[in-house]
């Protein structure tokens, strides 16, 4: 069975040679790096879960490729109940480890490309999609993660990648040799990128004609030559690297956003899935985008579940869980977090067959769902906010607790509800900070704004998706208008 443990998962990354800059310095052994590692045991995380008999049934699944289980971070859906069960995983995931878990992003690359390949080939009779399906063969049997990189940096937003004053602005074909092409440019916002072993590159907007270098979807891995990584730098990150872990707030795990460079790094042809067929660009954007749309309908629920959980606690811990205002907005709190997974699993539940055989998610409730994402998790956080009062603005360092005369002082006039002790209260506070306003807020909210695309995105396929000559003409029939 090809599962690999969390721990053989974290092994196998020492193999890979990866280098990055992070504060300052090129660092190569990232595995024991402290900045890295809370970002590492996420994705191990998403390892365990499939080995573990707990969890097992959800984090796995038959693959389609061969006759054997696979982790479903691999899967390719075969089903309603997949994009369902999908979403529920994710939930699960995004509770246990109140962060970005950094593994959707390649399944939802994955599941894209593997239908965009078929019906380009069947179009264009290129050989994509038997290709892809020998690499993702590959890539369930060996357990592999992989990052989908879609956003390029591009540039001047007012200009197409051709009139850039800088061509790599937008990743692009820069030279054709025997055997492959050679790839220059560079993904920002990476996901998980350093935690990787693969990359899946896409394009990042629907190029038109002349842009055909601009169109290109492949598999490179993690370590090519060419490829460079400067690490993203997050609110209080550095917190991880004090010994007293207290401060950092969430004290197992984290996420990682990574800039890759990509200079002239070689691709051979077997791992080449679209090479300027400009036509099929825009599709395999807009179906990445929705898997991960619908993706934050089960990651971004299951962080927020955490952040209710931890107000929830506060409140007890603050002695205030019967004031009718506080019961009031914790109900607020969850029936916003309901509503972003409701609509993760309504468009799961109502995705459809491709002709490749796996299954789409309804592409505009999936834009409903992200559209939702990008608002409901800002007024959870307000909502923690309010709940938990200004110390999680102004507690003192952890460190202090340690300093005998500050200690017994913090312990004494920190103290609230007397059945809770009183450093257990901080490490509430703590973890709420870390979602609403230090580095898990990169996952919890500038993600649930940006990630997968801004709302800009989601209200374009909102209006494309809608049918609105429909109910137009619904209200004709019923008003026998002509
Ligand atoms: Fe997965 Fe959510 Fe992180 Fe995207 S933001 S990689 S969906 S956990
Ligand atoms: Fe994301």
């Amino acid at each position: 069975m090809p599962l690999k443990t969390g721990k053989a998962y974290i092994e196998s990354l020492k193999s890979l040679n990866l280098k990055t800059n992070i504060m300052g310095e090129q660092k190569d052994r990232l595995t024991g790096n402290s900045l890295i590692s809370p970002s590492q045991k996420a994705v191990a995380f998403t390892f365990d879960a499939a080995c573990s008999p707990d969890t097992q049934e959800l984090f796995c699944a038959e693959s389609s490729l061969f006759n054997d289980v696979v982790n479903r971070f691999s899967h390719l859906h075969l089903s309603t109940e997949d994009l369902i069960n999908k979403v529920k995983m994710q939930r699960y995931c995004g509770v246990k480890t109140a962060c970005c878990f950094q593994r959707c992003v390649g399944l939802d690359a994955a599941n894209a490309i593997f239908s965009t390949t078929f019906e380009c080939d069947k179009k264009h009779g290129t050989q994509y999609h038997e290709r892809f399906k020998d690499y993702w063969k590959w890539i369930q049997k060996e357990d592999m993660v992989v990052d989908g990189a879609m956003t390029d940096p591009k540039g001047d937003r007012g200009k197409r990648p051709t009139d850039q004053v800088d061509p790599d602005l937008y990743l692009r074909i820069k030279e054709r040799k025997p055997g492959g092409i050679v790839i220059s440019g560079a993904k920002i916002h990476q996901t998980g990128m350093l935690n990787s072993h693969e990359i899946l590159v896409m394009p990042t907007i629907t190029m038109r004609k002349g842009e055909e270098a601009w169109a290109v979807c492949c598999a490179v891995p993690t370590d090519a030559k060419g490829i460079k990584y400067i690490y993203g730098r997050q609110a209080s990150d550095t917190r991880k690297l004090e010994e007293n872990a207290m401060d950092i707030g969430n004290p197992t795990f984290g996420g990682q956003e990574v800039m890759t460079i990509f200079d002239d790094v070689f691709v051979p042809s077997e791992r080449i899935f679209m090479d300027g067929e400009i036509d099929f660009s825009g599709i395999l954007v807009e179906r990445f985008a929705s898997y991960h749309r619908q993706s934050y309908g089960g990651c971004k629920a299951g962080v927020g579940d955490a952040l209710i959980g931890a107000t929830a606690l506060i409140a007890k811990m603050n002695g205030v869980e019967n004031a009718s205002h506080i019961k009031d907005k914790i109900v607020e709190m969850i029936h916003l977090n309901e509503t972003i997974y409701a609509c993760g699993i309504a468009c799961s539940a109502t995705g459809e067959k491709t002709l490749s055989g796996n299954y789409l998610v309804n592409l505009l409730l999936a834009n409903v769902c992200k559209l939702n994402v990008t608002r409901f998790p800002y007024e959870l956080a307000r909502l923690a906010t309010d709940i938990a009062g200004g110390l999680l603005g102004t507690m003192p360092f952890a460190v202090d607790l340690e300093d005998p005369v500050t200690g017994p002082y913090i312990k004494k006039y920190l103290a609230a509800n007397p059945d809770y002790n009183t450093v257990d209260r901080m490490k509430v506070f703590r973890l709420i900070e870390n979602l609403v306003a230090g580095s898990g807020a990169v996952g919890y909210l500038i993600e649930s704004m940006h990630g997968a695309g801004p709302p800009a995105a989601q209200r374009i396929m909102i209006g494309r998706q809608a049918l609105l000559e429909d109910k137009i003409d619904q209200i004709k029939l019923l008003l026998d208008i002509q």
